[in-house]
């Protein structure tokens, strides 16, 4: 991407906030806040999210998951008939508009049972895994913690059907794995969490939580297992447990539900058997909070300059920043490193030199080559690392395989 041609709205205006990552997302151009609880996502953070959306995409797929786009609407009476729509919880955090009938969605159990069950009707046809990246509405009180806790914010649901307690089970096992993988693959230590059900369920849910400072939950970690409980389960836990488990402050990036046959019985939606008895589907809901990723990374990766995002989920793994003015070098360098695979953020434009460098820090991306007419001229160039802070002068023939070893690619 030419820099030229690419909105970047950075800011110097934003003032110090309660939310460290919407002050740093909103300087760094990625974020605008709409209102308490609901940002537009510019052009930075989308490229992050997509790269977000497209490892969990990778990782559901590989668990047998098909995707799907459901609508945000959902009818009232679909939420009469699962007894949600009179419940006070659900009361309390659902946007609805009563004059229509209608919901805005906080959650999807109640449309993925109703399609699924247009088509489901034997035991040969189950599992169905289905999985969507969307926009929930919820009405949180305290929205006070930008990306963290949206009133309007990015979600990947996924929901299961089963014939069987133990499909479900197993199948909800293979889900806490891949859980895992994305949150490795986002260089995020997560840990499995034993929690409540919350309002979903009464049975316990699994949390995936990252040790976060200005996190909202408190949980008990045991560090070689990488297992723990949130604090409101703190009665589940052995003496022992209480002693060793290490208590900190952490942010839930994902949750997963045992729903029961709650959702699919509510709708009649049963299958026929090999046995030709007609029975009861169990369900699964499985949550990974997309823009509260983005939030917890801009939370835990940043220094005085600015975000510090790795390669996995920045917007740009390199910023090629060309301090002559003929543009020669650069656009050679820009053809030959998106040749090579890379995303590359070329800024290629007649600004001063320290501005583009000011703006490359603040934005977070992880590698950052800049040469000049003097560098240019010994046919060099100049790669820094964002993260460790790594200076090297490097020829230009081998700035490709110096990128892609330092970006493990
Ligand atoms: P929390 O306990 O943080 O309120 P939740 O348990 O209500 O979240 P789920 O319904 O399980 O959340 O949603 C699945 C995932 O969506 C959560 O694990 C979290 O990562 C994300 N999420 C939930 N609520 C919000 C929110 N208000 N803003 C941003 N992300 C959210
Ligand atoms: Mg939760």
């Amino acid at each position: 991407m030419r820099r030229s041609q690419f909105y970047i709205p950075t800011r110097r205006d934003v003032a110090k906030q309660e939310s460290v990552n919407a002050y740093l997302l909103t300087k760094a151009g990625y974020i605008s806040q709409i209102a308490a609880g609901a940002y537009a996502l510019l052009p930075l953070a989308v490229r992050s999210l997509q790269k977000i959306e497209q490892i969990i995409r990778e990782e559901m797929n590989a668990i047998g998951g098909s995707e799907v786009v459901f609508t945000a609407l959902q009818p009232q009476e679909t939420w009469e008939k699962s007894g949600r729509w009179n419940d006070p919880n659900f009361r309390q955090i659902v946007y609805r508009d009563e004059e229509a009938g209608m919901t805005f969605g906080a959650t999807h159990e109640e449309p993925m049972a109703i399609v699924v069950k247009e088509k489901v009707q034997s035991y040969r046809e189950l599992p169905v895994v289905l999985y969507q990246f969307q926009t929930k509405f919820r009405k949180e009180l305290r929205a006070k913690s930008g990306l963290l806790r949206g009133r309007e914010f990015r979600m990947k649901d996924l929901y299961s059907f089963h014939a069987t307690e133990k499909d479900h089970q197993e199948f909800y096992e293979e889900c806490a794995k891949a859980y895992t993988r994305v949150f490795d693959r986002l260089g995020l230590t997560s840990y499995r969490v034993k929690a409540s059900g919350g309002v979903f369920s009464k049975e316990f849910s699994d949390e995936f939580q990252v040790i976060c400072p200005t996190g909202e939950d408190e949980v008990m970690l045991d560090h070689a297992t990488r297992t723990g409980f949130n604090k409101e389960v703190e009665d589940s836990m052995t003496a022992e447990q209480k002693k060793t488990l290490e208590r900190v402050k952490a942010v839930e990036v994902g949750n997963i539900f045992h729903l029961g046959t709650k959702y699919p019985d509510a709708f009649d939606f049963k299958y026929l058997a090999a046995d030709g008895s007609r029975n009861s589907i169990w369900m699964g809901s499985y949550g990974i909070g997309i823009t509260r990723l983005l939030g917890v990374m801009a939370e835990l990766h940043n220094d005085e300059f600015g975000l510090k995002f790795t390669g996995s989920m920045a917007p740009f793994e390199v910023v090629l920043i060309d301090l002559t003015h003929e543009h020669t070098v650069g656009d050679e360098l820009y053809q030959t490193l998106t040749n090579g695979g890379l995303e590359v953020l070329y800024d290629d434009r007649d600004e001063p030199a320290g501005s583009k460098l000011v703006e490359a820090d603040l934005i977070g991306v992880p590698v950052r080559v800049v040469f000049s007419q003097k560098t240019a001229q010994e046919g060099k160039v100049e790669v820094k690392d964002r993260l460790t802070g790594e200076v090297e002068l490097v020829a230009k023939e081998e700035l490709l395989a110096v990128l892609r070893s330092k970006l493990s690619r």
